[in-house]
């Protein structure tokens, strides 16, 4: 058979037609245990559903696939997966993070993992000299990359970062969640593991919590991560499971849309009196551009800008939009605004006049319009 392209995994990965009911799309398997027969063996190949569930099988095939590794986990959230993938560390471990990373990973490594004597510091990744001069200063444990960052969609050239980590000894993961396994495939750059928040674009429906990690390969790592999912417990349901898998199914056309969008959003607000700045790595201005052209098949659905004014300036905007959805979090098929500032931790370097924005999968002329009436 010849290789199947990632369109293609999308719709089919994960699905096995039900032998019991010839059903195309697999049943949302709402069971806790799993019955065993007179002899005292299993019927099948699960036991209890903390510990598997066929849902959550298929969800992990799919998630393999697109990601392009051998395993597949699947959690019940985005920080339910990066926790998983700290607790694999040792007291006295150092962690290197973006300076920009995801606030919530930010706050998650030092609160729960600094007690647990886990060290941790960060560097802008978006410059590599940073991260070779961080990893010639101590013994480094884990690499964590987050491109395109958030909220400032700051580039960090996974290639080149994941190759300096591998030569230290130290393992790199990757925080794909903006970019989807549709734009970039850090596997193939030589990451050692691809970490999702699955609510955001793989769910794109903005109706279910999860996380993911897929490995380069299987082994001890792998299977320590597999222990904590089952032990840990942060597990999915098979619902979410269901509802995630579904999602993926539209992922390719939806990311397709979602980048024609932002694209056109992103050249208006570049061309708008009111906005200082535009952080989008489609547009030639910047500055990781080049990077991003050379290791994403596009330039994704997240966008931010600095509405000249400063804060004030910045709420007023927000306050006037009618179309587009005053709400945190991204990747669904509504668009969403967000002043970052107002929900990241006190020292976020984040500016106060940035607003950031999902866009969704309504028209862009219609998402254009609302804006225009928001600037003024
Ligand atoms: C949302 C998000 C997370 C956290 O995921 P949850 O599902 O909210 O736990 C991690 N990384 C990025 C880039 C995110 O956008």
């Amino acid at each position: 058979m010849p290789p199947i392209r990632l369109e293609t995994e999308a719709v089919h990965a994960g699905r096995h037609t039900d032998p019991t009911t010839g059903a195309v799309v697999p049943p949302i398997h709402l069971t806790t245990t799993f019955e065993r027969a007179p002899d005292n063996q299993l019927l099948g190949p699960y036991l209890y559903g903390r510990q598997g569930n066929p849902t959550r099988d298929a969800l992990e095939e799919a998630l393999a696939r697109l990601e392009g590794g051998p395993v597949a986990l699947a959690f019940a959230s985005g920080l339910a997966a990066a926790t998983a993938v700290l607790q694999t560390l040792a007291p006295g471990d150092h962690v290197l993070l973006p300076d920009d990373v995801y606030s919530g990973v930010a706050s998650l490594v030092p609160s729960l993992f600094g007690p647990w004597g886990v060290t941790v510091s960060s560097v802008d990744q978006s410059d590599p000299a940073q991260v070779a001069a961080a990893l010639a200063a101590r013994r480094t444990a884990l690499v964590w990359l987050e491109t395109p960052s958030n909220p400032s969609l700051r580039i960090a050239d996974i290639a080149a970062i994941t190759a300096m980590a591998r030569a230290h000894g130290a393992r790199s993961i990757v925080d794909n969640t903006w970019a989807t396994p549709v734009l970039q495939r850090p596997l193939a750059l030589g990451a050692d593991a691809v970490l999702h928040s699955t609510t955001k674009y793989l769910g794109g429906h903005g109706d279910v919590t999860g996380g993911a990690l897929v490995l380069r390969e299987a082994g001890p790592w792998a299977e320590r991560l597999r222990e904590i999912q089952k032990l840990g417990g942060g597990v999915p349901s098979p619902f979410d499971c269901w509802l995630v898998l579904r999602g993926i199914r539209s992922l390719v056309a939806r990311m397709r849309m979602h980048g024609e969008n932002a694209a056109l959003v992103a050249h208006f607000l570049a061309a708008h009196p009111k906005v200082e700045r535009v952080h989008f790595p489609g547009l030639p201005s910047h500055p990781g551009h080049a990077v991003a052209a050379a290791q994403m098949a596009g330039f994704g659905g997240m966008l931010s800008f600095e509405v000249r004014g400063g804060r004030e300036a910045a709420l007023a905007v927000l306050s006037r939009l009618t179309l587009i959805t005053r709400a945190t979090s991204l990747g669904g098929t509504e668009s969403l605004i967000e002043h970052r500032r107002t929900v990241e931790r006190e020292d976020s370097p984040t500016p106060d006049n940035l607003l950031r924005l999902s866009v969704g999968l309504e028209h862009a002329s219609d998402l254009i319009a609302d804006l225009t009436e928001a600037l003024g």
